[in-house]
């Protein structure tokens, strides 16, 4: 029966509770030979780290010391019975007492050696590992046996200058010797650490437990090794970076060596050496999550996936630009540069000639960057002083960012769409390198532009280019119809056109709710409810996040202060739609900057909703403008509540009881001279006449308004008891309507000859299409060029939460049918 090797990493390791979870998850798999490999507890590496320095600078370590002990007593006396506890820890003290010896040493000296760095480094494993083996003892009993190894007993290692080089003869001999014999069961074996030719301490570098779970399954011939950690897998991008990033499910070697290399920490890049000459697949799981599948790499991953698999980068990076006339055409310019680096013993992380050969340009780590300078100076002394090189440039504070996917290759456009993102979101690139293999693609850019880069970059890899990311201001009746429609629709459109999208924002007059990815529909009003108080920028800030690509305000309510952040909206970049008339029918010079900034920040201005609620009047206006059409006239009865006032006035009640009761049932604003005062409908012609190409304002607009002078003031109940005193004329208006046959309708005409709007009350002809509508119905027609003697009409229910939240959906459709990008 083969062996399966298990890596535990320190993130799974941080207290007594992480060990029981760990020992549950060894004891549930398979019964067979398993080696489990531990990194030392999360945070004590880099404290046996930070301790040596301080006594090397002459500090008092005690209090340094005494942590580390109660880090690792307090989950010994939480897991182990008093005796064992007792064993561990006269074990442990021993140890700290003779770390304590090494650090009175280095205090002498001022200094610490990297052979006391090795030895005091890797205590951390020996205590893990020492704890997790009497913790599985106990937990296991006699049934599974369970032995402590210390790897320094197997792995033996040179340093080379690529890093620790495997001694696999010897190693294997001794891991015979030491691991094999005897019963089948569980090793518990130390990661990180492992013994020089010379039989002495030493380590396979930071983060190498990784490297020492590869080595020990490549040794033992293992099935498959389990790297642990506290993420699900080796994900698209680093998660603390990218929220949107994805578990890969499947990786290639190659493509997990170029990720690690890259920065993702999740996995040591030298892991895969051991691995892909025993040809021993690893997979990456959480701990915290046993039960999902995590990541598998292998030698071959089916392609079924992106073709760029994921977005790695770090930062401390320099960049070294050598530039010079002279160098052109001169044969082993490189080689003299590069040999003068190796002497030196600093490493090229990445290089990049241009091919007029008139400079190279490499990046080595920041630290590393001055005495790069001093070495290629040395180097190329001679051509500096007479000219031939010009300069040795050294820009600190870099970044490198790639993208990795053995799909790439031969595939064009992958290169095309990395550098378009960074373009557009303002980034700049220093450098470029191409691996031959085509397997990734980096940029050296900005230390400080690395977060937005890798958002950007990655959202345009990984996410639907239509995905959205959605504020939505004023959730009343219409606001709450368009979210409630949104959830019903949401996975269909994802489904079926890739449309994600995320209402990621929610606003009202109090209260705001954010969410990172989105917010849980089913539950927004209770999570507005328990929301924070109302800030708009930052409401603005978080929905036009770096890691989605589009971003879109959704304006429901009726207020000019939300209206006048929509300049500011487009100028930044987020699309704006709205079903408020405000800042449609403000001046025309609002109007006018307002397109105009849009169409400069190529942003969209969608506002189909502010006339006729979800009837289809704006659109069907500009196709007929865009078209080439000429629009003659538009007319029309533009208020749902004007219109069943008179579809009910029929002379069997006097008007005043009609307006009372239509309030009462709330069919009117709360204050019915809101509507009666013909104003709404006059920013409706006002939008229109604009559309249409006739630039009024709201003042030009001649209105008669069904306001009687005398109760402009009023209080609303005082206005509904006086309207009586005026029945009187309107009674006599619909008398002379009637015996000429027609019936009233308070209508707006735009009529574009005359360059006039008027909005009135109008007798038609009993057959005149605004004569025959259905109680609130909207009614619009279009007298045109191409629509001369039979006009184009529109109607229907012009009013209502659910038909307005539909027309502003469909703004919203219409936005995502304009945007950008195509996905791969
Ligand atoms: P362990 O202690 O288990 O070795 P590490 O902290 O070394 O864990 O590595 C896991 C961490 O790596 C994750 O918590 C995550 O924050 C980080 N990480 C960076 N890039 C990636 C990536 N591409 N995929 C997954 N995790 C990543
Ligand atoms: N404990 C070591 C470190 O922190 C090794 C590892 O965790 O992989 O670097
Ligand atoms: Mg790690």
């Amino acid at each position: 029966m083969g062996w399966m090797v298990h890596k535990f990493g320190g993130t799974s390791l941080a207290d007594a509770g992480c060990f029981r979870r760990v020992a549950r998850i060894v004891e549930s798999g398979p019964r067979v030979p398993t080696v489990v490999v531990v990194s030392a507890m999360g945070g004590v590496t880099d404290a046996l780290f930070s301790i040596i320095d301080l006594a090397a600078s002459g500090s008092d370590p005690t209090d340094a010391l005494a942590a580390i002990r109660s880090r690792h007593a307090e989950p010994a006396a939480d897991l182990l019975p008093p005796e064992a506890a007792a064993v561990f820890l006269a074990e442990l003290d021993k140890d700290l007492g003779d770390i304590r010896n090494v650090l009175d040493a280095l205090s002498l000296v001022r200094s610490a050696s990297h052979r006391s760095r090795d030895l005091i480094t890797g205590y951390g494993e020996i205590w893990s590992a020492g704890l997790l083996a009497a913790y599985l003892e106990l937990s296991l009993g006699t049934s599974t046996p369970v032995r402590y190894v210390n790897a320094r007993d197997v792995v033996t290692i040179a340093h080379g200058e690529m890093g620790p080089i495997v001694r696999w003869e010897e190693s294997r001999q001794k891991c015979i010797d030491i691991l094999v014999p005897g019963e089948p069961g569980i090793r518990v074996v130390t990661g990180y650490i492992a013994s020089d030719a010379q039989g002495l301490p030493t380590t396979l570098g930071r983060n190498g437990s990784d490297y020492s779970a590869s080595i020990f399954a490549r040794l033992l011939d293992a099935d498959a090794v389990t790297i642990w950690t506290d993420v699900g897998g080796v994900m698209s991008g680093d998660p603390r970076l990218v929220p949107e990033a994805k578990v890969i499910e499947e990786l290639t070697y190659n493509e997990a060596m170029e990720l690690a290399y890259f920065g993702a920490k999740v996995i040591h890049p030298q892991t895969m050496a051991p691995a892909i000459a025993g040809g021993i697949p690893i997979q990456i799981r959480n701990t915290f999550a046993p039960d999902a599948p995590g990541t598998r790499i292998a030698a071959t991953a089916a392609l079924r996936e992106k073709v760029v698999k994921g977005v790695s980068a770090f930062d401390g990076v320099a960049l070294i630009n050598l530039e010079g006339a002279g160098m052109i055409g001169v044969p082993g310019t490189a080689d003299r540069l590069f040999g003068a680096l190796r002497a030196a013993g600093i490493s090229v992380m990445l290089i990049s000639q241009g091919s007029s050969e008139h400079s190279i340009c490499f990046a080595v780590r920041e630290e590393a960057a001055e005495s790069v300078r001093e070495v290629v100076e040395a180097a190329f002394a001679v051509e500096l002083k007479q000219g031939q090189v010009q300069r040795v440039e050294v820009t600190p504070a870099c970044a490198i960012l790639a993208v990795v996917g053995d799909g790439m290759s031969g595939l064009p456009g992958s290169a095309g769409k990395f550098f378009r993102t960074l373009g557009n979101s303002g980034i700049n690139v220093r450098a470029i390198a191409q691996g031959a293999s085509e397997r990734n693609i980096s940029a050296v850019i900005a230390a400080r532009d690395m977060t937005k880069a890798l958002r950007a970059v990655h959202s345009s890899f990984y996410l639907s280019a239509k995905t959205v990311s959605i504020g939505v201001i004023g959730p009343g009746s219409v606001g709450s119809a368009l979210i409630d429609q949104l959830a019903a629709a949401c996975d269909r459109l994802r489904e079926k056109f890739k449309l994600d999208l995320r209402i990621r924002a929610i606003g009202k007059s109090e209260r705001m709710c954010l969410a990172a990815s989105r917010i849980d529909l089913d539950n927004w009003r209770a999570a507005i409810d328990a929301g924070e108080a109302i800030d708009l920028d930052a409401l603005t800030e978080h929905v036009q996040t770096d890691y989605l690509p589009h971003a879109v305000m959704i304006d429901c309510t009726a207020s000019q202060e939300i209206a006048d952040r929509y300049l500011g909206w487009l100028g930044r970049g987020i699309h704006v739609i709205t079903p408020n008339k405000r800042a449609h029918s403000g001046p025309k010079e609002t109007y006018a900057e307002l397109k105009r900034v849009s169409h400069a920040s190529n942003t969209h201005f969608l506002y189909e909703a502010t006339v006729g609620a979800g009837l289809p009047v704006i659109n069907t206006l500009k196709d007929l403008v865009e078209t080439g059409d000429d629009i003659e006239r538009i007319s029309g009865i533009f208020s749902g509540t004007l219109a069943y006032l008179f579809n009910v006035f029929d002379g069997s009640k006097p008007f005043s009881s009609i307006v009372r009761d239509a309030n009462d049932r709330g069919y009117t604003e709360p204050d019915p001279r809101d509507d009666l005062s013909g104003m709404d409908v006059a920013r409706k012609a006002v939008i229109l006449a604009r559309e249409a190409g006739l630039d009024l304002e709201l003042a030009d607009i001649e209105v008669e308004s069904l306001v009687p002078a005398a109760l402009a003031g009023a209080p609303v109940d005082e206005f509904l008891d006086r309207l009586v005193d005026f029945d009187a004329p309107m009674a006599e208006k619909l008398a002379a309507a009637r015996a000429a046959r027609t019936v009233l309708r308070y209508v707006a005409e735009v009529d574009l000859d005359a360059g006039r709007a008027v909005v009135e009350l109008k007798a038609f002809p009993l057959d005149h299409p605004f004569a025959n509508i259905a109680l609130t119905d909207n009614i619009v027609q279009f007298v045109t060029r191409r629509y001369s003697d039979n006009p184009l009409i529109v109607r229907g229910p012009g009013a209502g939460p659910d038909v307005t939240a539909a027309g502003i959906f469909a703004d919203l459709l219409r936005l995502c049918s304009m945007l950008s990008g195509h996905d791969d």
